[in-house]
């Protein structure tokens, strides 16, 4: 299925013109999360993530994933993921790359852009678009806004879902129920 331009701007904001996709390099940012993603970000954040896919360590599922994220600054940083022959210490793509922007100070993520496939093969070539692990929506949780927050379901540049963070965990849990509960404490 080939998602068409209309039905993906349904679910953007907007979002300012960027300037460049190397991850780790500044985007054209904003101070506001309730902004669209223009198309050439979304580009760009699908063109890191398929970059970032190269370095996929997948000696054992062979299924090789790369992420992007954008943060409030406009600064993206990319990740893959990393297997382990103790299975437990896997991490996925989504999660290298939210840890990446953590370790730098960046706590506000706008989005996020997502390419996966078996080894060997290109995600344009597969039937299904990438969906996020639920540890990596709650991890996208701790540091996003859900109703703004894009995921961009990619198997390439042109040929891409995107939905919200609200959209693949609803009815989250996140930080402000642990503050909620605190001033509710802090009250009695
Ligand atoms: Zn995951």
């Amino acid at each position: 299925m080939k998602t068409d331009q209309n039905s993906t701007n349904n679910h953007c904001l907007d979002y300012p013109q960027t300037e460049s996709s190397c991850a780790g390099r500044e985007l054209a940012g904003s101070d506001r999360v309730n902004r669209s993603l223009p198309p050439e970000t979304i580009a760009r954040l699908i063109h890191t993530a398929l970059d970032a896919r190269r370095f996929s360590y997948a000696p054992y599922s062979h299924y090789c994933v790369g992420a992007a994220v954008l943060t409030e600054d406009g600064t993206v940083f990319d990740g893959c993921n990393i297997e382990n022959a103790s299975y437990g210490a896997t991490i996925c793509a989504e999660r290298t790359a939210i840890f990446a922007a953590v370790r730098k100070g960046h706590r506000r993520l706008i989005a996020l852009a997502l390419a996966a496939a078996p080894e060997g093969v290109e995600p344009s070539a597969i039937r299904d678009y990438p969906s996020p692990c639920g540890i990596c929506r709650q991890v996208m949780r701790e540091f996003a806004d859900p109703s703004g927050f894009k995921v961009i379901l990619a198997k390439s540049p042109e040929d891409y879902r995107i939905l919200t963070l609200a959209d693949l965990l609803p009815e989250s849990f996140g930080p402000s129920f642990l503050q909620e509960q605190a001033d509710t404490g802090a009250e009695q």
